[in-house]
């Protein structure tokens, strides 16, 4: 399915950014207020790397590689993930798929397979969060929103969740993995992570949840034309 320009369809607002800059939370909030679906694309590159680390596929272009992106079936329900009926909620969260999920996403052939499964989930309209949702994926989105924070900033937030699941993590180590994914997320050649030109960037660092809900909402408003309540 091609991407529609908005007349003829429900609103689509994109929040891209790096690890931790606060937007699957940001962006579930958003959705809600906004009474649209809400899509986090990193949860299935995550799956997908799931798949392909249980079956042993290198990080490489190769036969069985495509064979198996083509095969991928991946579905949302009630906030949970799921790879055909297995519930992989908990599976995708695990710092072994941190560390393999970037090189994965830096291929082609894995992009390509996620582009329609991530268009055709957006036919009602959504909130999708991801790095190349402004630039690649919904190019003509009604909001196009990019969240930053300073590495350090989005380490403890990362440092916080992991610790508040009850993972042995330290702050120094996920401070480097930000950092690594920030790396191999911006400098990769398929889909790099960047701002869209017409997306509109907003500094999480200093700010906290509801502040940025706020300002989110009201740059959707005006974007949309919908009247402050
Ligand atoms: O958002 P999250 O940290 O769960 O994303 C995991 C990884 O998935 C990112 O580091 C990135 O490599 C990849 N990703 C991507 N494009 C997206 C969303 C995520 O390449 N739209």
């Amino acid at each position: 399915m091609s991407f529609m320009p908005a007349e003829d369809r429900a609103p689509v607002i994109v929040i891209d950014g790096p690890a931790g800059a606060g937007k699957s939370t940001v962006a579930r909030e958003v959705a809600r207020r906004m009474d649209l679906p809400f899509l986090d694309t990193g949860a299935i590159y995550r799956a997908i790397t799931l798949v392909l680390l249980r079956d042993q596929i290198p990080p490489a272009d190769s036969p069985k590689l495509r064979e198996r992106v083509l095969d991928f079936r991946v579905s949302f329900s009630d906030c949970r993930v799921f790879v055909g009926t297995e519930d992989v909620t908990e599976a995708i969260r695990t710092p072994e798929i941190d560390r393999a999920v970037s090189a994965y996403s830096a291929l082609r052939t894995v992009r390509e397979s996620l582009l329609d499964i991530q268009r055709n989930l957006a036919e009602n309209g959504l909130v999708a969060e991801g790095r190349d949702m402004g630039t690649v994926v919904f190019p003509y989105a009604d909001v196009k929103i990019f969240l930053t924070a300073s590495p350090e900033a989005r380490a403890g937030r990362r440092y916080h969740e992991r610790v508040g699941r009850g993972e042995a993590v330290s702050y120094d180590d996920t401070l480097s993995a930000v950092k690594r994914r920030d790396r191999m997320d911006s400098e990769r050649s398929e889909a790099p992570l960047r701002a869209a030109e017409d997306s509109m960037l907003f500094d999480t660092t200093c700010r906290d949840f509801e502040q940025v809900v706020s300002r989110i909402m009201d740059m959707c408003r005006s974007k949309l034309k919908i009247p402050a309540i």
